[in-house]
Formats: structure tokens, sequence, C-alpha cells
């Protein structure tokens, strides 16, 4: 495989290189007003480029690394004490990996756990069901709820639907999610995880259920933060197994199901949570920075492996691959472990508050599982899309194909990204990242290795190259 791989990049890079002068030298002829359209890299940059590719290639670091976070932490739930286990084991891993300004910056968020999460139905036959509590629902009364259950295809019939259809009952959104390699089936069917118990409540209903936002056809259900109970929402809120959403689709066709669904959460206020930071800093320019991000928390059912252990993973090894070079790059890379991503992005929101004075030159975050990049994606400024396309040229050895302008930069980005930072995102490919996603079944032997080596090498790649040169991806002030 690696072999296969090597072979193409040669014959990618032979190609993209030979191409780079005559493309620019004749765009650059025919309108004499636009930007220079190919961005040098020099010939050292170039050796030294080959050379971190070919070590990530070779490396098992990033399995080590994960391995040891899902081994010796395991599940660690937003704001418990598994969390913090957890940011002592990040700054015992920074430190082992000779980086430097390792601290951990903490703060206090909401605190939601699910103590028990049990649903079954009661009539016309009794079953158990397979349940998740959504993150931040509140508890049932004790011994939980009891109603019927009316069914709805998507949020919006149930946007549609009359009070008098809903009120009393249990709101059930029936609605599949699409397998696609870019997560878009996500993007699509996660809005109700979050929208149905305000807009269930609104109609009177006593509780929602939703079919679970995966692909899988497992008996599980896929945990997931419901930050509208935040806003003063007070609905319990479950996601339930796809096997028991087709239970409750053909029971609503026969007229009749009646369900009880039991809740009990442990709620606190002030809960701890942090930040974990380090850096390599940088030989010329230490006060530009490069940032790196992945999140340290996990939902607690699985083992956080995919997410977000992987992407803990990726960054810390190709960070280190760019340590162990001859000489620190210009620039200053920094590694962000974000706290309390899933319950709310707290610390990506902590951070970016934190440090709105940092001149971040560009970031990434790998939160999107192990699965092989297949395409750089940029949010620069028009002027910089000559950088882009130089990121993209070096990428191509690695099978990493061009993407358009429009990267989002990850979850712990969105802070950051709104504030004008630049970013971009090393798409995977997550055609089966749903399958596991939030769920007991994210464990490390998900993992593929020789995925996670080419993650590496893509990370390692654009870091160094957004490090060494002096490249501007913003618009000019
Ligand atoms: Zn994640
Ligand atoms: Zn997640």
């Amino acid at each position: 495989m690696r072999k296969i791989i090597l072979a193409v990049a040669i014959a990618a890079f032979a190609s993209s290189a030979s191409a780079q002068q005559p493309q620019g030298g004749a765009a650059a002829a025919l309108n004499p007003q636009a930007p220079p359209q190919v961005a040098p890299i020099t010939p050292e940059q170039q050796r030294t480029i080959e050379r971190l590719q070919a070590a990530a290639l070779e490396s098992d670091l990033a399995w080590e690394i994960v391995e040891d976070l899902v081994t010796s932490v395991g599940p660690r739930m937003a704001g418990s004490e598994a969390e913090a286990r957890a940011r002592d084991w990040g700054v015992r891993t920074l430190r082992e990996q000779r980086f430097t300004n390792i601290r951990i910056e903490p703060f206090t968020i909401p605190y939601w756990h699910a103590v028990r999460q049990e649903a079954s139905v009661v009539s016309p036959a009794p079953q158990n069901m397979v349940v998740a509590a959504l993150g931040g629902s509140p508890s049932t009364p004790p011994g939980g709820i009891e109603a019927e259950i009316v069914r709805f295809t998507s949020m919006a019939e149930l946007e549609a639907a009359s009070r008098a259809r809903v009120e009393g009952r249990i709101v059930f959104i029936d609605e599949r999610m699409v397998r696609t390699t870019d997560g878009s089936g996500y993007g699509a069917a996660v809005p109700k995880r979050g929208r149905c118990a305000p807009v269930a409540q609104s109609l009177g209903a006593v509780a929602c259920m939703i079919r679970s936002v995966g692909t899988d056809p497992h008996r599980f259900a896929h945990q997931g933060g419901n930050s509208r109970q935040a806003d003063g929402v007070s609905l319990p809120a479950a996601a339930i197994s796809p096997a028991d959403a087709d239970l409750l689709a053909r029971l609503a066709a026969r007229g009749q199901a009646r369900v009880r669904l039991n809740i009990q959460a442990d709620i606190r206020d002030d809960a701890p949570s942090g930040n974990v930071i380090a850096e390599i800093r940088g030989r010329e320019r230490p006060d530009e920075i490069v940032l790196l991000v992945a999140h340290l928390d996990s939902w607690d059912m699985g083992q956080g492996a995919l997410d977000d252990g992987a992407g803990i993973a990726i960054i810390t090894a190709a960070a280190r691959l760019i340590r162990d070079l001859p000489r620190r790059p210009r620039r200053t890379i920094r590694i962000l472990y974000a706290g309390a991503e899933e319950n709310g992005i707290h610390g990506a929101v902590v951070y970016a508050r934190q440090h709105a004075e940092a001149n971040h030159i560009v970031a990434a975050e790998s939160d999107f599982g192990a699965g092989r990049t297949y395409r750089l994606r940029t949010r620069f400024a028009d002027a910089a899309l000559p950088y882009a396309r130089a990121m993209q040229r070096a990428l191509a050895p690695l099978g990493v194909t061009p993407g358009d302008n429009t990267a989002g930069g990850g979850p712990d980005l969105i802070p950051l990204r709104q504030a004008g930072v630049p970013v971009v995102d090393l798409s995977q490919d997550g055609l089966d990242y749903f399958d596991y996603h939030h769920t007991p079944d994210d464990t490390l032997d998900k993992i593929d290795p020789e995925a996670l080596r080419q993650n590496v090498a893509a990370y390692a790649t654009f870091a160094y190259l957004a490090a060494e040169t002096d490249w501007v991806f913003r618009a000019p002030q």
C-alpha cells in the first residue's frame, strides 16, 4: 500500500512540478494585473517536504499517541474528572514530544452527564429500546414519562404540525442520514438534534426522540449535544437506535405506540475544563502563529478514538516531525488541544477570546476521524490563492487533490474563522465515519494505521509550508 502511494506520489509530483512554470508564466502574460500565479517553494523547502512526508509514512508515533490516550485515559466527557486526567496526559505527552510553552488554560463549563437513559415500548407489546439521552437534556420525572408517540419524517414536518396533533405526546423525528464521503449528510441530518426539543416543546409535547444521527445499521444510539437545551428548553430529548426507529415507525403505521422514556441527568454549573497548548517557537517570527487544533474531550459510550483521539494524534505527530528538523521553522507552530468541544465548543470560544490579539496566520483542525486526507480546501483572501495552489502541489504526492476556497475549518475553528483567521480543511474520507461517531463502536480498532500516517504527512506538509514561508493568507489590511 505504501509503495503504491509513493509511486503515485512521485508521478503526481513530477507532473505538477513540470506544469508549474508554464502555467504561471502564461497566466501572468495574459493578465499583467493579476497577482503571481505560482508561489515559489524553494528547492530546500521542497527537499524538506519530501523528507517530512517520507518520515511520516514510516512513523507509528500517531498510532502510539492515540493508543495511549484511549488506553490510559479512556472516554473523557467535557467537565468530568476523566477530562481533567486527559489534560494531564496532554501536558505529559507534549513534554515527551519536546514542545515548549506547554500549559493548561482553565475555564469552567456547565456539566451534563446521563446517569440513566432508558426507553421502552409499553403498548401494544412491551419491549426495550436502545437509547442515548441527548447532551444537555433535563431529567424526566423519576420513573420516566409515558405517552403516545407522534411520528414526523423531518423537522419541517414537525414545524408545520398543529398543536392538537402534538400536545401531550412524545415527538418522534424519523429522518434518515445519507452516507457521504465529505460528511455533508451529517450537516443535513444533525439540526434535529438541537431543534427537536424546542419546537416540540412549543407545540406542547412532553418529550422528543430522534432517529440517531448516523449511518450504521447497528443497535446503537448515537450520542450528541443538544445545545438548545441551554436556552430555557425543558423538554427531555433522546436519540434511539436505527432498529428501534424502525420499530416505532411500524407501530406508528399500525396507529398506536405508547412509549416510556426515563432520563436522569447529573447537571452542574461551573465544572472545570481547559485547553492544553504547546508550541514550536518560530526562529524568526515567533509572534506569527500557525495553529493546529483537535479536541481532547469525547462522549463516553465509546473510547473517543476516532472522535477525536485520532485528531490529537495526527496534529501532535505532524508537529513532532517538524520539531525534529535541523532548524525550527520561521513562524511558531502552536498545538491546541481544545477542551469541551462536544457540548458546545466551549474551549474554542474561550481560546478565541483569550487570544484575540494573537497573530494567527492560518489554522487547521483535525476532527473527522482517521480516514485518508483526499483534498485541501482553503479559506484565503483571493490574492493568496497562489499559496493555496502551492500547498496543493506539495500535497499531491500524498494523493491529496485541490479543493475550492470555501473551507469551514472544523467546529473548534468557528470562532477564529468568524474573527477573520484564514483556515484550511484537510478533508478526510468520512464514508464510514458516521457508522461509529458518538457510539460505543468509536474504539481504537476502527483506526487504520496506514491512513493515520498519511494524515500525519498531510498535516506536516501544510504546517511546515505555512510556518517556513512568509506567505500571508489574509486580505491586506
Ligand atoms: Zn469531534
Ligand atoms: Zn463529536
